[in-house]
């Protein structure tokens, strides 16, 4: 009797486990904060029935690139062009404290697990809100972010990193690995110890047309602002066809490697991204909004490029909704099967991140979840959940 009692059994007009086939009128078993069982609504283990309504449950989001520490930007640093937007991101972070950032952390945490989303691919350079982080809902890979442009502090910048996470091993719930910003303010020499080092585990790549054209002629953009930033004497003539040839140079381009953004890419670019079993992590709504359109997501899906989703930061996206991220590449490409964007926010997330538990509704998952209301059950569950309506987190763990 008491062991029935802590069976929950969720029942929805769907059940979208991700790795196998929606099911209509399923039931959800949880017991200890994992999936017991999953089936029509008429078997089963005995447990106390949860009627969750006619809508649809899902695997909890996983949101594979954001940045938790910017969120008290959110608003502040507007819509621009690229790189006068960076400008005003670095102009904008000067005035952060430590109470600042941790305070609107984490009311960013609770807002994204209030619309679904159960685990992150946190972007930091601080690492000021790891505790909150690890009491929060969700469940987190940290990225801890290098930045150097000037090569001759290329070693002392790796040096820095390795304490940083030496110290940090120690910390409970989070895991912290070791990433590299971006192909304009990392060194090729940064990038190339990095990667003899075990690799970074993230980067930003291929986000803006500013960003090509540096790699290709040393010039444009952000020559302009290295030189601003006092690296202007750091000799740099590009030579590079595209910015995902850039990182194959510089040999970062390693399986398992997750890199934000991919938009500036073409078909080479895809096959070998493919090639590699690199992650791409989509942000769409934070390209628009910066004017670096929209990731080449048909070209991606032929060549095979494994894809996940990101919100990015507060900073440059309204939200961190997942769900918003495969609403808007859904309304954009619609010719694109509903269930390969639902995978990309869910278990192509998990992949990238390394979170066995995540991603699925299977025996063993964490019991987290995503549910999309409707007023009587879809007939396709998948569109629906496309559809614009908006998701609520369900955590039983
Ligand atoms: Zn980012």
């Amino acid at each position: 009797m008491l062991e029935s009692r802590l069976v929950k059994r969720l029942r929805a007009g769907w059940v979208v486990p991700v790795a196998s086939a929606p099911l209509r009128d399923g039931v959800v078993a949880v017991e200890g904060g994992r999936v017991a069982w999953l089936g029509p609504s008429g078997e089963g283990p005995a447990g106390e029935d949860v009627d969750l309504g006619p809508g649809v449950l899902l695997p909890g989001f996983v949101n594979a690139h954001t940045h938790l520490e910017l969120s008290h930007l959110a608003g502040a640093v507007g819509p621009a062009p690229f790189v006068p937007w960076v400008r005003s991101l670095i102009a904008a972070r000067a005035g952060e404290t430590p109470e600042s950032v941790r305070a609107a952390a984490r009311m960013a945490m609770a807002a994204a697990a209030a619309s679904g989303t159960a685990a992150v691919g946190d972007v930091s350079n601080a690492l000021l809100h790891l505790e909150d982080l690890s009491q929060s809902r969700l469940r987190a890979v940290v990225f801890h972010e290098l930045i150097g442009w000037d090569p001759a502090r290329a070693e002392e910048a790796l040096r820095w990193s390795r304490e940083r996470l030496a110290e940090l091993a120690e910390l409970q719930g989070v895991e912290v690995r070791r990433a590299a910003h971006a192909p304009y303010s990392c060194s090729p020499r940064l990038l190339s110890l990095m990667a003899a080092a075990g690799g970074p585990a993230a980067i930003h790549l291929a986000e803006s047309a500013a960003e090509t054209r540096f790699l290709a002629d040393g010039g444009g953009e952000f020559a302009t602002f290295l030189g601003e930033r006092g690296l202007g004497h750091v000799v740099f003539a590009g030579g590079a066809r595209s910015p995902v040839e850039h990182a194959e140079a510089c040999g970062i381009l390693h399986a398992g490697l997750l890199i934000a953004h991919g938009v500036q890419t073409d078909a080479a670019d895809h096959a070998l991204l493919a090639r590699r079993g690199v992650h791409v992590a989509l942000c769409p709504r934070s390209n628009l909004a910066l004017g670096n359109g929209l990731p080449p997501l048909p070209a991606l899906l032929a060549a095979g490029v494994r894809l996940c989703l990101g919100t990015d930061s507060l900073a440059s996206s309204p939200s961190l909704d997942l769900l918003a991220e495969a609403v808007e590449l859904h309304r954009a490409f619609p010719a694109v099967d509903p269930a390969i964007l639902v995978r990309a926010a869910t278990a192509g997330g998990a992949e990238a991140l390394g979170l066995a538990y995540h991603g699925r509704i299977g025996p063993g998952a964490r019991a987290a979840f995503a549910y999309v209301a409707a007023e009587r059950p879809p007939s396709e569950p998948l569109a629906h959940v496309l559809s614009g309506a908006s998701a609520t987190g369900l955590f039983y763990d």
